[in-house]
Order: structure tokens, then sequence, then C-alpha cells
């Protein structure tokens, strides 16, 4: 029987998470949830799992909580530092799901409880790698992905010959707009950006895919996770999302990891390991897929995935500001502010504009973040960021 907090219950990793551990309550037991503010849900998740505490983020949603589980036998609580306290119960495992770098405080606190993290909240460990793995070090706690990609990765390399490793691929769907031609890439809307054609997800990282920003992320957080070099790190566009990703090793063998896109697959490696679950999702029958394409993303259409890059390859605070700009801008972007072609105009200004010291503590990491996100906010005031896109 494993303990398991999940933080971002209510959010789609969230929701996947908890119907896994519902269909097997003789494995998990849950100790905490939370959200930001969807009390509905997390009131009605929190009675179903039998949750010790269920905790809102946003302290004025607190009331409703508590108004909803009164008599339930569940504790409520609210605002930043109870979430942090919740992800810090010392749950055996603890599904970190929080969607941005609104993520990293949890995160950190439930690393500082050694146990397992099962990450999904990639922001965190693109805004603070270093801080995050060195306190992975020191607390013997255990990070393993959720995201897709890097859980075939995780799948793929034999822990024995990381030294024989040449290079690692991620595979991307190439998102709504991989066919779309670029003349045509202004006039993108928020509701055609969310609907992606392979993944049911949360609103910001489905706008992430659109612009291909999300592959940049993940190149990051595998540098993170992988004990590789940024130039072993390559991005392959495979529209099937069937192959998830894959490891090359010296002696030319490439290993794969396949499934049906369902994150419930991720998930699951992650609560099961080092032993594996069943899932509910559909088995991967290749007969039915037929087929399976390959081609390199294109640099001129999803600068995005530039931008990253370049972040990676140079380090320091390059990755947090880059995150911080791309969350101020796609939130602007979902609220029709702005332009799909703007949001990596965004991120390159706030890039170009700010270049502090690496941070090397969580504190000096928030600092960066909050300062790009003011940067990146007035950028999205700013006419001459609307014509660099152009
Ligand atoms: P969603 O937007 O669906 O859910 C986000 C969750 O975070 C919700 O529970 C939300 O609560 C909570 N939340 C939002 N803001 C805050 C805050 N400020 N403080 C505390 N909690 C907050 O996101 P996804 O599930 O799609 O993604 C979650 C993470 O997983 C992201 O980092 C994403 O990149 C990553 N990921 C997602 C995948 C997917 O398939 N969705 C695949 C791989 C990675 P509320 O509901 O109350 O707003």
């Amino acid at each position: 029987m494993r303990t398991v907090t999940v933080l971002g219950a209510t959010g789609s990793v969230g929701t996947s998470t908890l119907d896994l551990l519902e269909r097997a309550p003789e494995q998990f037991r849950v100790l905490a949830l939370t959200a930001n503010c969807d009390v509905e849900r997390l009131a009605a998740a929190a009675v179903r799992t039998r949750a010790a505490r269920a905790v809102v983020a946003d302290e004025t949603c607190l009331p409703a909580l508590r108004e909803r589980l009164a008599g339930s036998g569940v504790a409520a609580a609210g605002g930043a530092k109870a979430v942090c306290e919740a992800a810090a119960m010392g749950a055996d495992v603890t599904v970190a799901a929080i969607v941005g770098c609104a993520g990293l405080t949890p995160v950190m606190a439930a690393v500082g409880q050694g146990g397992i993290i099962a990450l999904a909240n990639k922001e965190s460990l693109v805004s603070a790698g270093e801080v995050v793995t060195a306190a992975v070090a020191r607390h013997g706690a255990t990070l393993l992905p959720v995201d897709s990609e890097h859980s075939a990765i995780f799948q793929c390399l034999d822990p024995r010959h990381t030294k024989r490793v040449r290079r690692i691929v991620l595979t991307a769907s190439g998102g709504p707009f991989r066919d779309r031609p670029r003349e045509a890439m202004a006039a993108i809307t928020p509701a055609e950006a969310v609907a992606h054609p392979n993944w049911s997800m949360g609103a910001k990282i489905s706008v992430d895919s659109a612009t291909m920003m999300n592959k940049g992320l993940e190149l990051i957080e595998a540098f993170h996770l992988f004990p590789v070099a940024p130039d072993q790190l390559d991005v392959v566009v495979h529209r099937q999302s069937v192959i998830h990703s894959m490891v090359d090793y010296v002696d030319g063998s490439t290993i794969a990891q396949l499934g049906t896109p369902d994150m419930r697959t991720p998930i699951a490696v992650a609560l099961a390991w080092p032993d594996r679950m069943e899932t509910p999702g559909a088995p991967l029958d290749l007969a039915t897929v037929g087929r399976l394409d390959f081609e390199a993303p294109d640099p001129i259409r999803f600068p995005a995935l530039r931008l990253a890059r370049h972040a990676l390859e140079a380090g320091g605070a390059r990755p947090a500001i880059l995150n911080a700009a791309n969350e101020i801008a796609v939130a602007a972007f979902l609220a029709g502010r702005i332009g799909f072609l703007e949001i990596a105009a965004i991120v390159e200004d706030t890039l170009e504009r700010f270049d502090p010291a690496a941070p090397d503590t969580l504190d000096a990491v928030l600092e960066v973040d909050a300062e790009a996100r003011a940067i990146a906010s007035a950028g999205i005031r700013d006419e001459r960021v609307k014509d660099r896109v152009f």
C-alpha cells in the first residue's frame, strides 16, 4: 500500500491520476489533494478517495471548500503555504501536476521529504533544474518523469549503459498547426490552439504544443532528468504520437517506447515503479495504426523551439526567463490580448532585455521568474514587440 498526494488534482493529469488511484484502492491510499480554486471537483474527489486533506491554493476559495466538505471527515485548508504543507505530508509518491512555475515551491517541499516525486510539472524543472536536482540528491528523493516523452526515455535508458548513449530523440506530434502555412498562423484563435490532434490536455500545455514551446521545455526537462549533454538531445516530428521517444546507443541500436496516446500509461509507470500496474487504456494495435511518419521540425514556423534550444545551451537564468515569459504570453494569448505569433516574440524580447546571474537558490529562481514576468507583461503592451513578428 502506497500513500499518494496529488498536487493539481483537478487538472488533466490530476484527473487521470485519480482515475488510476480509484481503480486500485488496495494499492494506494490518498493523503492530500490540491487545486487552485476548483472547489467542486476537488471536494468531490477528496470525498470519493477518502483523502485526509483537501487544499485550495487560492485562499479566497477556502470558505466554499470548508462548506462543501463539512461533515465529510476531510480536512480543508487554503493558501500557497497550505499547498506546500500538503506536499510535505510525507506521501510515498507525490504527483506534481500543478501547471506552471506555481508548482515549483510545492515540488521543493515534496522533495524535502524524500520519497518519490512523479513530476508532470515540467515548468519547475525548466525554471530551477539545478536547484531541484541538487535538492533531490540532498534529500535522497526519487524524481520520476510523468511527461510521456520522458517516461519513454526513462523506460528505454539502460542505467548500466548511460555512457553508451549517443542521442536521445524526443518525438513531437507537431501540434494542431503542423501543416498550417506561416501566412495563416497570425490568425490562429485560442479555441483552435487548444484543440490538440492526439492528446486531451490543459489549456496551457495545449498552446505550448501548438507553438512547439512544449517540445522546447521538454528538451530542457530531459537535460535535467538524464545524463546527456544538450547536443545529444534531438526532436523529430511524429504525427501519430505512438512512439513516445527513443534512445540511440553507440552500437547503432535505437530503443523506443510505444503506446496509444493516453497519459494514464506514463502516470502508471511512475505510480507503480519499479513494478507495473494495469491501466484501462486501449492496447496498441499497430495494424490499425498502419503507418508511422517522421519529419524534421520546421524552425521558421515554430521559433519557440529555437528559443528553448538556445536557453538550454546558455543555461544560467535563461531557461527560467524563457519559461516565465512564455507563461505570461500564453495567458495573454488565451485571454485574446495577443496573437499566436506574438507568443514567441514576447519570449524572445524578454530574453533580450533581461540577463541576470544564474540563480542558485529557490528564492533566486523565484526572483528571476517574477522579474521576467514583469518584463514580459510590459512587452505585451509594447507595439515594438508586435512589429518583430512580421
Ligand atoms: P491543467 O490546467 O489541466 O491543471 C492544472 C492544475 O493545477 C489544476 O489542478 C489547477 O487547479 C492547478 N493550479 C493552477 N494554478 C495553480 C496555482 N497557482 N497554484 C496551485 N495550483 C494551481 O494542467 P495539466 O494537467 O494539463 O498540466 C499540469 C502539468 O502537467 C503542466 O506542467 C503540464 O505541462 C504537465 N503535463 C501535462 C500533460 C497533459 O496531458 N495534460 C502531459 C505532460 C505534462 P484548478 O483546477 O483549481 O484551477
